[in-house]
């Protein structure tokens, strides 16, 4: 007969807390009975009280970690119990959470996985589905303590973040200090920020002293109601991506103008000019530190033949060094930048000089604190590749729980 403490141990269960009945091969399957030791049984799954029993209960299967090429399942007979506060509710067991159909053990290694590999790999390892593996990692979210992320929160920043089209949003809150996510729901609004101001608590909110975000008049409005202290600044991550879209508008009425002066029936395809102004689309977006040699020959072209264009990236350019930069010079490079854009015809931009006036103290703001941009630029684009990824759990509260494991400080441990 094998060691109860060794059986115990593969499970990940403590053997005080379980009896091993029997270990059987069936269908290629390992079965193993377990009996919960006495001063177990009969407790409430949600207060962990000793209840009078209601039923004997039925067989119960949780699928555990596999031993080897094999699958592991424990079977346990488990009653019903009355409890004064929760009711009549199937007793709790030692090796899995209330209504889990896997143990412990494997639940942890599920989220783990599910954290750290592709969703293929993680699916084909554990041989489940992935959203099986989305419900096992909401369910271990779902553990998590949240409060204590929420002590002691002076400098944040409040992002709304798509994870689907037809407008669908994430509100996302950062930590700036401690560099984590302490806050993602569904639905970015008003209500959902003022619902996060109310966790908080008054001394939660007193202690804000900076809010940076993408210049939302909602968001703005939130802070102004909730925290009317603290200081606004603007992600200069947003300041950046509106003078890529200005940009970006600029390019394609170029490309337009190319277009019209060729036959549309005779070539579907752009070629010459066109298609270089196409190519060129993501050399203008780069950062001109990661061009590579074609890009910057493009580059070359497109300031030789559309001076109009190569000023708009310019002006890009120009505004993402001067809101990136540091002390008293960059505040100047800005308001140069801003009269540089007013004069340059280019409506896009004239535009675009216009908002930034606008928002012109929550910019400086941003550059005298020292925001900067990493954190929520990385955390943008860390959530939209996890969205990507839960898409296959086919539901928002996995996608939350899955940015909550990565981002917040509190991935899970492999199951020792
Ligand atoms: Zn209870």
């Amino acid at each position: 007969m094998l060691s109860q403490r060794l059986l115990a141990r593969t499970l990940g269960v403590d053997a005080r807390s379980v009896r091993v009945e029997s270990v059987e091969l069936v269908d290629d399957h390992i079965v193993i009975r377990l009996r919960p030791r006495i001063r177990h049984r009969w407790r409430c799954p949600h207060c962990a009280e000793r209840c009078p029993g209601y039923d004997a209960g039925r067989e119960r299967r949780w699928r555990a970690i596999d031993w080897g090429r094999s699958k592991v399942f424990v079977v346990a007979t488990v009653p019903r119990v009355e409890c004064a506060d929760h009711g009549v509710v199937v007793a709790s067991v030692p090796f899995a959470r209330h209504a889990a159909r896997h143990t412990r053990a494997f639940e942890q290694l599920a989220a783990w996985c599910g954290v750290e590999m592709s969703a293929s790999a993680a699916s084909r390892l554990l041989r489940c589905t992935w959203r099986t593996i989305g419900s096992i990692v909401a369910r271990v979210a779902e553990g998590l303590s949240d409060e204590e992320l929420l002590v002691g929160l002076r400098r944040i920043g409040i992002d709304e973040i798509s994870y689907r089209k037809h407008h669908r949003y994430l509100l996302v809150v950062v930590d700036h200090d401690r560099r984590r996510l302490v806050h993602a729901v569904k639905g970015a609004n008003l209500e959902t920020l003022g619902a996060f101001f109310d966790r908080l608590g008054e001394d939660g909110r007193e202690q804000i002293t900076h809010v940076s975000c993408d210049g939302a008049p909602w968001i703005n409005a939130a802070v102004a109601d909730h925290c009317p202290h603290a200081i606004i600044c603007l992600d200069t991550f947003h300041v950046v991506t509106w003078a890529a879209e200005a940009l970006d508008r600029v390019r394609r009425e170029t490309w337009n103008e190319v277009r019209v002066h060729r036959p549309r029936h005779v070539h579907r395809k752009p070629r010459g000019a066109g298609k270089v102004l196409k190519d060129a689309r993501f050399a203008l977006w780069k950062n001109p530190e990661n061009w590579s040699d074609q890009d910057r020959a493009r580059l070359d072209y497109i300031a030789a033949t559309h001076p109009r264009l190569h000023r708009a990236w310019a002006l890009k350019e120009g505004l993402r060094t001067a809101v990136t930069g540091h002390g008293p010079g960059a505040v100047v490079a800005l308001d140069r930048w801003i009269a540089w854009a007013q004069r340059s015809r280019i409506p896009s931009f004239t535009e675009l000089a216009r908002k930034i006036r606008n928002h012109r103290a929550a910019i400086i703001a941003t550059i005298e604190v020292g925001l900067t941009n990493a954190l929520v630029e990385s955390f943008n684009t860390k959530i939209r590749l996890i969205a990507r990824r839960a898409f296959g759990f086919h539901h928002v509260g996995a996608l939350i729980a899955l940015a909550r494991l990565t981002l917040s400080g509190q991935r899970p441990h492999l199951p020792t």
